[in-house]
């Protein structure tokens, strides 16, 4: 110590203040804050779009996804970029063969596969649209737990995650620079504590930002309960989407959530069959309703998943029969001649297909 005379130690601090000075000065710049969306567009994976270039919408599809869980299967590559690149251009060229102009990609934040620069990647090479979201999936199938450990101490967890849907529609998804231009949430039967925080932080990102809601029901209810709660907490009915009707056969079930002013989504349409509902009675549903005057409130779309994220999911034979129909497709190539030998004009189907997925993102 008898060394460290006062000189000396001006001079090291001196000098300890020099290498902070320098380490910072070679520290990577932050990102620039992106430019703001102009009012009225919308945020596509490559920048903001106006809704009335949509076009022909699928409004929830998935180039990647993977279950929660996935990254705990060190055993395997989880995810061959690579793959799932050259599955998703083939998927955006069979859509440009069939007249889809714009892809919605719902992959919540904690499931797998949510890729924004992939997204962007398919975007520029084909031209499609692609506009992927923030948002966090069901209690029983998302991974509530990194937020549900701070319920106990009373933490308002909605507004932490009501910030993290905010910045990622407005900064954009970590350092991507791609933001946002949905919210994903996803409901339980009966929604738990969990889901209803998440609901709750959903509609306050909406109100903050104007994007719309896409949700997930699970099995054949919980859409009305759904609507119910988001327009309680104030959302806005003609910037929501309640999604998986299909699961259901009854008809009643649909008129009930559409009576709240939402749109419905007829969007396992090839995939419901696995539950129990066939195309022909939904193309049966969605005719009906059609005649009913609600063309103005219905989407079709079919879920799939394009590229499986970790181990392939090996499904018997006897299922795969059942998801015969399950491709990207199916509505263009199937299921409109069907809804047209019922009775649906064309004028029906491009409000189905066209205007309402712009309607949902202008919000008229
Ligand atoms: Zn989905």
């Amino acid at each position: 110590m008898r060394f460290l005379t006062k000189t000396s130690l001006v001079a090291l601090f001196s000098l300890l203040a020099a290498i902070v000075l320098v380490l910072g000065a070679c520290a990577p710049a932050a990102p620039p804050k992106p430019e703001p969306t102009p009012p009225g567009m919308i945020n596509s994976v490559l920048g903001p779009v106006s809704p009335d270039k949509l076009g022909w919408t699928l409004i929830h599809e998935h180039f990647c996804f993977a279950y929660p869980g996935w990254f705990a299967d060190a055993t395997i590559a989880p995810y061959d970029r690579e793959a799932a690149l050259q599955t998703g251009l083939k998927v955006c060229e069979t859509l440009k063969a069939i007249g889809i102009q714009t892809i919605v990609d719902p992959t919540p934040n904690d499931t797998g596969g949510r890729d924004p620069l992939l997204y962007k990647e398919l975007a520029k090479r084909t031209g499609i649209n692609i506009i992927c979201t923030t948002g966090l999936y069901t209690e029983h199938e998302g991974s509530p737990a990194y937020w549900k450990t701070r319920m106990p101490f009373g933490t308002d967890i909605s507004k932490m995650i009501a910030e993290m849907m905010i910045k990622e529609i407005t900064e954009g998804i970590g350092t991507t620079g791609v933001k946002a231009g949905a919210i994903k949430i996803g409901s339980s039967p009966v929604l738990t504590d969990y889901e209803k925080a998440v609901h709750k932080a959903a509609v306050m990102a909406q109100k903050a930002t104007g994007v719309p809601i896409i949700t997930h029901t699970e099995g054949p209810t919980g859409g009305v309960e759904q609507a119910d709660f988001l327009i309680a907490q104030g959302a806005d009915p003609k910037r929501v989407v309640i999604g998986h009707v299909s699961n259901s056969k009854d008809i009643n079930y649909h008129r009930e959530i559409l009576k709240r002013g939402v749109y419905i989504a007829f969007d396992r349409l090839g995939l419901a069959p696995l539950y129990g509902v066939p195309d022909e009675v939904s193309v049966e549903n969605i005719a009906t309703l059609c005649k009913e005057g609600y063309a103005n409130r219905v989407m079709m779309s079919h879920d799939t998943v394009n590229y499986w994220v970790g181990r392939p999911i090996e499904v018997p034979e006897q299922i795969l029969k059942l998801l015969g129909n399950w491709r990207i497709d199916h509505i263009s190539k199937d299921l409109i001649p069907a809804l047209k030998a019922k009775g649906v004009t064309d004028e029906q189907i491009r409000t189905m297909m066209v205007d309402n997925p712009r309607n949902l993102f202008s919000g008229k």
